[in-house]
């Protein structure tokens, strides 16, 4: 069992108590991407104490991706991104396990990625992953925490199958994909990351409400968040006519 000394704060007074805490011990998170917001989304689940963490990325670090990519040290240059982003975990957090695949996601090779993992964290960072990762969600029933940047502004939400509307709802999926290159800013991505991570430890402890069938929006031009409702949209191709049952599994399986 991890040592709880170092969650004291997480469970001081306003906090959380000594089950939740146990309960995100004993949570599972996969993460899709290991660049900006993966950098993030890790930091922040490390320092929760969320007990395992798979990483799933096919990158290796080039010299453009430090001005956001804040867990990869610059020894690490020209290393596999999930590497690093392990190296990164076992020095800040030992008592976490990390599982990685350093592979680039496809309709091919999901399947084996997404096992025995109910919460995906989505830190992709082009359209079209982000719609296929929603599409993979859906059908497999996993609760998707979304978000996304583009220069300064940023959104995230939470998608549980079933239960709310999906990426496609939001906005319909396209039929091709521009590969366009965005700026991408530290502070504007580690705003959006550190939400993904926040909506994250509430999905495992239960407390406070989820951004569910909401969509925040944040514009770093004018510092303000804005929060759009959304519904299921019942001619959505990608949830609509899909009657899963939720069922969400906790425990790491040793
Ligand atoms: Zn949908």
């Amino acid at each position: 069992m991890a040592k709880l000394n170092r969650y004291q704060r997480n469970m001081a007074p306003e906090g959380i108590t000594l089950e939740e805490q146990e309960k995100l011990i004993t949570s599972k998170v996969l993460v899709m991407g290991a660049g900006g917001l993966g950098s993030g989304v890790i930091m922040n689940l490390a320092a929760l104490g969320v007990g395992q963490i798979k990483i799933i990325d096919g990158d290796i670090l080039e010299e453009s991706n430090f001005n956001r990519q804040i867990i990869h040290k610059y020894k690490n240059l020209g290393r596999a991104k999930v590497i690093s982003a392990k190296d990164w975990i076992q020095e800040f957090n030992p008592d976490i396990k990390v599982e990685l695949d350093k592979i680039k996601l496809n309709e091919i090779n999901y399947y084996n990625v997404i096992q025995g993992y109910d919460i995906i964290v989505d830190c992709f960072d082009s359209n079209e992953a982000k719609y296929m990762l929603n599409d993979i969600a859906i059908r497999h029933n996993k609760i998707l925490i979304h978000g996304g940047t583009k220069g300064f502004n940023g959104q995230l939400t939470t998608i549980i199958p079933s239960q709310t509307g999906c990426l496609s709802c939001i906005i319909p999926r396209a039929k091709t994909f521009k590969n366009d290159v965005f700026a991408s800013f530290s502070p504007v991505v580690n705003t959006i990351a550190a939400l993904q991570a926040h909506e994250t430890f509430k999905v495992i402890t239960g407390k406070g409400e989820l951004l569910l069938n909401r969509l925040i929006v944040f514009d770093g031009t004018k510092g303000v968040f804005k929060t759009l409702t959304f519904s299921k949209n019942p001619t959505c191709t990608t949830c609509s006519n899909n009657n899963f049952t939720l069922e969400f599994h906790q425990n790491i399986e040793e």
